[in-house]
């Protein structure tokens, strides 16, 4: 793959996802001349890739083209927290609130057949991406936290989807992971665990077995629309016949044209060395479930294959004008915060060591849904707004974009992601004093329940803003 004169990828500070991928991560031969597609798209992440996939998977003729900055998996698919998530990334409630129970229910039986669908398309295409049908456990860690979670399963019930979801009381809970504060909990049956980085470079190389082209080391500058359509990259035009494709979510907001169309919100991981046998069976965890508390900060924790804790959480600020710098996600202030609140879950892990630690960009929409859509006049095609689910939502809206593309039917078409756009964010400074405000906000209730002390006067007016 390699080729003479090429940058080198920009490293991901002490990433550990690529660099135990096992694949080559040299980049692929850059885009070094014009040239007509009949689709283009823009991000080797995997939303760019489920949709190169399943065009080629409906219609094997495509001409199909992948342009990637730095190489696949750079961006959020290769960083993150390895949630293969059943859960949509708009709650079950306020979906139904929106949209009503019939469409509330079939969003949320999608998203799960979505994890079904992945887990056997890796097995089909033979990527070993360590997939592994966990399940989920969202703990309490507190009275209130308890409370919540009764009225989401109660939510669920009244969509008809209580089925595999469970709530445990304190002992169950402990006796699954012995933490600290532990008031209960709700398991969900169905979910899965993925190595982020295995399945994203495996699912590159089966794109590439199905036909397309990617082309890494390739800046887009531009993306041009109508009888022209095209992305514009620092190495040559790609012109698109049928469609071109904005897949690259947060990064989204740097390309012209798409700024305010979704808010960049880092997240960031720490990762402690594998524990030892003793150490797990002290933990308990044995059915590696993905487990989370519900903070208002948000966490995710994984038991990685090898035996490590992962601990992630909404940690860096937002920057004034959605600013994305790399070393903003680098902040070690953020990341020790991180390290303390796993030996504040397990004071009896006070010394396992840490050995990496990164962050990464998502993004947020303004109404936390995410959009897939396709123009056959402007011909541009997009989809995104994943926030922190995207591992398996990207599939669920590529699978229903390359349909709207090829002109099949998926029978996703009905779901409220299927629309033209989301609601823009506000303009600069407003946006900034909005977002630092209920960040700020967030960080304060979850300081005060963590305490035992009163929430603060205005945690009502922050969930108002804040939540979906
Ligand atoms: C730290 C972290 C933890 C997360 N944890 C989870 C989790 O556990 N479960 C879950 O479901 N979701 C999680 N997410 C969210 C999930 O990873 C994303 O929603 C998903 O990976 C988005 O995929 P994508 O392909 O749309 O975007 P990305 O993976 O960000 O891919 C976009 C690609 O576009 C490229 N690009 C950008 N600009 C340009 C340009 N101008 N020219 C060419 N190429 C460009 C980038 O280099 C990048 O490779 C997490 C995200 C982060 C950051």
């Amino acid at each position: 793959m390699s080729d003479a004169g090429q940058r080198a990828p920009r490293p991901i500070a002490n990433d550990f996802w690529l660099a135990t991928s096992g694949d080559d991560l040299t980049p692929r031969p850059p885009l070094r001349e014009d040239i007509q597609v009949d689709v283009a798209i823009l991000g080797g992440g995997f939303s760019g890739l489920w949709t190169a996939y399943y065009l080629l998977k409906n219609d094997p003729s495509l001409d199909v083209l992948i342009v990637e900055r730095e190489i696949c998996g750079y961006g959020a698919s290769g960083r993150n927290g390895g949630w293969c998530s059943p859960r949509f990334p708009v709650d079950p409630g306020p979906l139904k609130k929106r949209f009503g129970t019939t469409v509330a229910r079939n969003v949320n039986i999608a998203q799960q057949e979505i994890v079904e669908e992945i887990g056997g398309t890796l097995e089909a295409e033979g990527i070993d991406a360590e997939f592994r049908s966990t399940g989920l456990l969202s703990l309490a860690r507190s009275q209130q936290q308890m409370e919540g979670l009764a009225s989401t399963l109660n939510t669920y019930e009244s969509l008809g989807l209580g089925r595999g979801n469970r709530l445990l009381d304190a002992g169950e809970a402990f006796d699954r992971v012995r933490a600290t504060n532990i008031y209960g909990g709700l398991e969900a049956s169905y979910g899965a665990n993925v190595h982020p980085g295995k399945f994203v470079r495996g699912l590159a190389r089966a794109v590439e077995g199905l036909g397309a082209r990617i082309c890494e080391a390739t800046t887009a500058t531009a993306i041009r629309s109508g009888a022209d359509a095209a992305i514009v990259t620092d190495g040559g035009t790609v012109r698109a016949r049928r469609a071109v494709v904005a897949a690259c979510e947060a990064y989204l907001t740097e390309i012209p044209g798409y700024r305010r169309s979704l808010l960049p919100m880092s997240s960031m991981i720490v990762l402690t060395a594998p524990l030892s046998e003793a150490q797990w069976r002290d933990i308990g965890w044995h059915g590696g479930e993905s487990i989370s508390s519900q903070v208002h900060t948000k966490n995710y924790l994984t038991r990685t294959a090898d035996g490590r804790i992962l601990y992630g959480s909404r940690g860096a600020s937002y920057l004034f004008g959605s600013a994305m710098p790399e070393n903003a996600i680098r902040d070690e202030p953020v990341f020790e915060w991180m390290r303390d609140c796993v030996r504040e879950w397990w004071p009896q892990l006070a010394d396992i060591p840490f050995t990496h630690a990164w962050g990464g960009y998502l993004g947020v929409p303004r109404d936390w849904l995410p959009t897939v859509d396709f123009d056959p006049d402007s011909k541009i095609a997009t989809l995104h707004g994943y926030t922190g689910r995207g591992v398996s939502t990207s599939a669920l809206c590529a699978k229903l974009l390359a349909g709207l593309i090829g002109g099949r039917k998926s029978g996703l078409e009905g779901l409220p992601i299927h629309r033209p756009r989301a609601p823009r964010w506000e303009f600069e400074p407003f946006r900034w004093l909005g977002v630092r405000y209920v960040q700020n906000a967030f960080a304060r209730i979850d300081d005060a329940e963590g305490a035992r002390r009163r929430r603060p006067a205005d945690a009502g007016l922050a969930e108002y803003l804040g939540e979906q």
